[in-house]
Order: C-alpha cells, then structure tokens, then sequence
C-alpha cells in the first residue's frame, strides 16, 4: 500500500470517528404532535444518527386525544384538519393511516335570543340565504382567507429548501412582509378596515372565533384568520382519532426511547470553548426521586407558562424567566350522550351544529353533533359543548333529554390572544428549542408541525457547525504543520 492510500484511509476513518462523535443526544419534552413531528424531522434531518430521549409527563398525543362514550371513540381535543395542512397529509400517508371526511354539518349561528344565520339541507339554498343576508361580502370574506392560506403555504418550500428561524416575527415575514402586522390589530378592527360589514364581523366571523379559539374577535387578525379557514371545505380528521399520527410518530421510530416522565429543571452547564450542555432534571409519576441526564440539544414541546401542570424551572441561563409572558385560554368540553331538545334554543326542528356569537348571552360557545373516530358512526347521540365555564347540570337538563351520560374535559386549550405584541421566541438559547412559540401566531396541529420542523432545522444546522468546528480542530491538532497537501 503506498503512502498516499494509507493517508486516505486513515482520513476516512477518522471522519468516520468524527461522525460518530457528531451524534447528538437529544431530549424533547413533550409527545404532543409539536414534539412528535420534531423527532420526525430530527430523525430525518440526521439521517437516523442522533438519539433522542422523549419526555411525557402524561400521555402522548397531548391535546390531541380521544374520548370514550358508550362503545365509541370521540375526538376530545384537536379535531378538524384543513386539506392544505401538507405536514398533517404527509404524516396520514407515510402511517399509512386514514382520513375521515369532516361530515356536513346542518350549522346555525345563534345569538342567545334567536338564530341570525341557518343553514339549510341543501348546500345552494345555503349559499342563496347567506347572499340574502350578507350579500357579495361572505364569498369576497373567502377569497381573502383563500389568499392567506397561499402565503402561508410559501413556508412549505422555505422549509424544503432548509430555511429556519428563531423568531415569530421572521417566521411570519418571510411569507408575507405583512403578517407580522396582523398580530398588532384585531380581527374585528382589520376587517373594519379592510370593508367588511359589523354584522358580518359580529356574527360569522365572531361565531368561528368563539367556536375555534373560545374568544372574540378582539383576537389578533393572524390567528383570527387561521380560525376563518378553520371554518372552510373538506375539512377531515383522522380514522381512529388524530392522536394515531403523534403515536406512530413516536411509537415506530427506533431512535426514540420515551420516558414516562416529568421534567422538573432544565440546567445550562457550560464546558470548554464557550460551548454548553444542558442537564435536565425529571422524575417518575408516582416517585420523589428526582434523575438526571446531560444533552447536546434540548427541545421543550410544551407551552411555558407560569401556572403551567407540570412547571420547568430555567437554571444557570443568562435569564432563567424563559415562559410566556401571556396566559392560556381555558376551554371546558363537555360530552353529553343525550337528545337535543330544539325548544331551548328557540327551534322547531332539530339542527347539527349551534354556534354562538354571543357566548356571554349564550353560556355555551358551541353544541355540535359528533361523529365517531372510525367514522362508522355518522350521526351519534352523543354531543360536544365548548364553554369558558362550568356547565351546571340544570343547564344540561334544559338543552337535552334522554341523557344517558355526561362528561368533562378542561383544556388549557390554547394562548389567551390579544394585540399586544409578544415576541415569542423559537430559539431559547443555544441549542434549547421551544416548539410552542408558535402558538401565539396560532395554535392548530399543523403550526405545531411545522414549529417541529423549523427547531429541526435549526438544532441540525446549530449542531453540524459545532461538529464542523470541532472536526476542524481536531484535524488541525493532528495534522503536523507543513504537511504537503495530497492530490488525488
Ligand atoms: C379543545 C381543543 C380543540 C382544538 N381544535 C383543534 C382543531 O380542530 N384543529 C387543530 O388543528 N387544532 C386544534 N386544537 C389545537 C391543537 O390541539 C394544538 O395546537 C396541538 O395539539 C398542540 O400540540 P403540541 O404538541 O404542541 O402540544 P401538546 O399537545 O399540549 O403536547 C405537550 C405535551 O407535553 C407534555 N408535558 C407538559 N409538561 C411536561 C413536562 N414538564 N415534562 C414532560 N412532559 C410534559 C404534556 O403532557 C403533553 O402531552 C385544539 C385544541 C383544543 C384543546
């Protein structure tokens, strides 16, 4: 062998070691879809060379979740998924999951008095009587929505061609420079301006907010017009429930070991060169004893806030207050498994969906009409109430009769939206990643994706520039000085 391929092959070898040495050990907190999608987008990125531990203080899915009532599965939390949610798409297709059409749904808006707006049976007539209504206004309310949605969908290519950042603010302007602006005005208020009629803002755009997000349209116009396409066609979930993609997820990616635990602290330690790792701090369910792990990348998939159920404490930062300044909005859903009873909400016949553009008038946000997981069950007895409050029993007595059962579920469902701006921040420090900055532009399963593959992207790039940097000295220090350069 001449000296020339021993000088190769020990070159390749020791890149070889350098690899290896570049495996990150990664911790995600949280097994929502947010830190679900980001190991996903991990893995991806590192081409399966990483390791990556999973923290879940409870179950995974996260708010993506399902409840049982008689013999069947009802979708608890995240629910509805609209057709241009690539990731969402991409997720069902690479399972090898399911979708389940949205089911249409018989709506009417109602203000506490009377209905201001009902849908009929046929689809044309619906259209005639919101034209009678509303004139040209709801379908031009449309077209701008559709618009919106275009823009946002740029961040799918930006994302293909390894574009990240660590703010909202970047995030958003990339798309569209006007975004950013959306967060500093009112839905209410940018609509006004935009054209659009009071009545048309105070009941249909009201009624998708208060339905969406539990709020009014005092909520800033980027999440109110998230909320407005919520409200558009061909909306579908998944069969067996959309907590299936964040199981799979996680369940079927070898790389990731889950630990059914919760995270108490997360510690900056710093090492040579300026360089840190992060220590973080966790323990069992049902034990005291609190354990340790040390990692190169920490990726926080949960919302940081200060009365949040499982509290992170920040040590050894520059600034250990890393949560939210801004609170999360809670959403109480009650299930009934019961019949309707029209009377009460002033009809004579019965209908699939009440939404209120009065929920103070109304006490209710919403009762809709729900249909299966498996999506066998078309039309099922069993009925969902969003509310802002407790919903007393004599309340449920009044709405419905026959009740068979009744259930509870309370949500700190997602952030309380208003105009003050709110920098939230995807990077938190160096390689400490929070995927749910992103809900206070808007919360939904799909901004959570795609939240995981921004940090994804930005924790690779963070961590091959270390690895290069790294690789660099350690070449330099073997390499003697004047050593001639090789032509191959
Ligand atoms: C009632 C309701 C209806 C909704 N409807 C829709 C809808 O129709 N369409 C839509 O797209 N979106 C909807 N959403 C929003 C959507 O569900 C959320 O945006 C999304 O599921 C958030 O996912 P995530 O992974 O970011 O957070 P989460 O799902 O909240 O996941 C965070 C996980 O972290 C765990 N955790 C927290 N603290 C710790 C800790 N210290 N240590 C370890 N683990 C911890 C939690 O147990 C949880 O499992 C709805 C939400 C609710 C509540």
């Amino acid at each position: 062998m001449n000296h020339y391929i021993i000088f190769l092959f020990v070159f390749i070898l020791e890149r070889g070691i350098c690899f290896e040495n570049c495996k990150p050990n990664i911790a995600i907190i949280g097994g929502g879809i947010g830190g679900a999608a980001s190991s996903h987008f991990l893995t991806e990125l590192f081409k399966n060379n990483l390791n990556i531990d999973l923290y879940e203080a409870k179950t995974i899915g996260g708010r993506l979740a399902t409840i049982q009532m008689d013999d069947n599965e009802f979708e608890a939390g995240g629910s509805i998924i609209h057709p241009e949610n690539k990731y969402m798409q991409e997720f069902v297709k690479l399972l090898g999951l399911e979708h389940v059409p949205s089911n249409n749904q018989r709506a009417g808006i109602w203000n506490g008095e009377e209905f201001v707006f009902e849908e009929s049976n046929w689809e044309i007539v619906s259209l005639a009587k919101l034209f009678y209504k509303y004139g040209i206004q709801p379908f031009s309310l449309n077209r701008y929505i559709n618009s919106i949605v275009n823009s946002f969908a740029k961040i799918y290519n930006l994302q293909d061609a390894g574009k990240s950042f660590e703010n909202i603010t970047s995030f958003l302007t990339v798309m569209n420079a006007e975004f950013p602006k959306l967060l500093q005005i009112s839905i209410k208020q940018y609509l006004l301006n935009l054209g659009y009629a009071e009545k048309l803002i105070d009941e249909i755009v009201k009624a998708t907010s208060v339905v969406n997000y539990g709020q009014d349209t005092n909520i800033h116009s980027f999440v109110g017009s998230v909320s407005l396409a919520g409200a558009g066609f061909n909306l579908w979930s998944v069969k067996g429930g959309n907590k299936k993609v964040p199981e799979h997820l996680i369940y079927r990616n070898r790389n990731v070991n889950i630990v059914p635990s919760c995270v108490t602290k997360i510690v900056n330690v710093p090492i040579e060169n300026g360089t840190n790792l992060y220590e973080v701090h966790y323990r069992n369910k049902d034990s005291t004893t609190v354990m340790k792990s040390t990692y190169d990348i920490v990726i926080v998939a949960t919302p940081l806030i200060r009365d949040q159920e499982f509290p992170i404490i920040f040590e050894g930062f520059p600034n250990n207050d890393l949560h939210s300044i801004g609170k999360y909005h809670k959403t109480r859903v009650t299930f009934v498994q019961a019949d309707l009873k029209p009377n009460y909400f002033g009809l004579i016949e019965g209908i699939d969906a009440i939404l209120s553009c009065e929920p103070n008038k109304t006490i209710v946000s919403s009762v809709g009409k729900l249909s299966s997981v498996d999506g066998l069950m078309k039309h099922s007895r069993v009925w969902k109430i969003f509310s802002n409050t407790p919903l007393k029993e004599g309340i449920i007595n009044e709405m419905f009769s026959n009740i068979n059962a009744v259930k509870e579920i309370v949500w700190d469902a997602y952030p309380e939206y208003s105009t003050e701006i709110h920098e939230a921040k995807f990077k938190l420090h160096n390689a400490l990643y929070h995927v749910n900055a992103i809900e206070w532009a808007a919360s939904a399963m799909e901004m959570s994706a795609i939240s995981g593959k921004n940090i994804a992207i930005l924790a690779h790039e963070n961590f091959s520039q270390k690895c290069n940097f790294k690789r660099t000295q350690q070449t330099q220090a073997d390499v003697p000085e004047n050593t001639p350069s090789i032509e191959l």
